[in-house]
């Protein structure tokens, strides 16, 4: 299957019947692994977030709506069902990110959600349905939903957490970074290019040599053969780039 955004990805999850809630965490948690990466932190590997998502086979069912205070009163983990941050309600998972009145600074302060006080969903996927039904983002949504879940593990665990109020702009903002990846992800997240010792024949893409981002290419012992193209001898910004034993013509800069 091939999808051009994430939004024709999720409608036809839907369509199909696929857990749209599992791959709207699972694709959080990648996202989020790769920021961490990208910013040096420590971050899970990717083997184990498979591991973490899949270890007692209960998914995502366990990874969210599993970790609301009433699922841990169910199982007796915990005696107290109630929401902490407004202290009035059982926190199930629809109010534990979306209708508990305290996340007023993270959904009211636009138009976009000012249905929420006037409908009632029995659990996120009712949600998520609802909100592709009325063709609302239902990539904010989620974007956002997972912030205000993440925010308040944080609280929880102690740690430091974004503040509610800055939580709705920050979805958007990574949002948009997201798309925007997810668009060219071969070429924008591209760094380190190694098809050294490959026997490849044919001439380099031209994409590759006109990327604007700072590129290491390695591409020696081939049979890549050709010109040079032009743009790429007046400016390009690879930092390296290792064509020794092809049959490349041209000078480089
Ligand atoms: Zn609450």
């Amino acid at each position: 299957m091939e999808f051009t955004d994430v939004k024709e990805l999720l409608s036809w999850l839907f369509v199909e019947d696929k857990s749209v809630e599992l791959f709207a965490f699972t694709a959080w948690m990648v996202w989020n692994q790769r920021n961490k990466i990208r910013a040096s932190q420590n971050a899970v590997p990717l083997h184990l977030l498979c591991y973490d998502l899949q270890r007692d086979g209960r998914g995502y069912e366990d990874a969210w709506r599993g970790h609301t205070k009433q699922a841990l009163l169910k199982r007796k983990v915990t005696a107290d069902p109630i929401c902490e941050r407004c202290r009035s309600a059982v926190e199930e998972s629809v109010h534990a990110v979306w209708s508990c009145s305290e996340l007023g600074e993270v959904w009211d302060v636009g138009d976009e959600w000012c249905f929420r006080s006037e409908m009632e969903f029995t659990d996120v996927k009712e949600l998520l349905s609802w909100l592709f039904v009325e063709d609302k983002s239902v990539e904010l949504f989620a974007f956002t939903a997972w912030m205000v879940w993440n925010q308040r593990n944080k609280i929880r665990a102690s740690q430091n957490a974004v503040p509610l109020h800055l939580v709705a702009e920050q979805a958007k903002q990574k949002l948009n970074q997201f798309k925007a990846d997810w668009r060219n992800p071969r070429v924008r997240a591209l760094e380190v290019l190694d098809v050294s010792n490959n026997q490849l024949i044919g001439q380099i893409p031209q994409c590759l040599l006109n990327s604007s981002n700072s590129l290491v290419l390695s591409m020696r012992n081939n049979h890549f053969q050709g010109n040079l193209p032009e743009p790429f001898i007046n400016g390009c910004s690879l930092r390296t780039l290792d064509l020794n034993h092809n049959q490349i013509e041209g000078k480089i800069p």
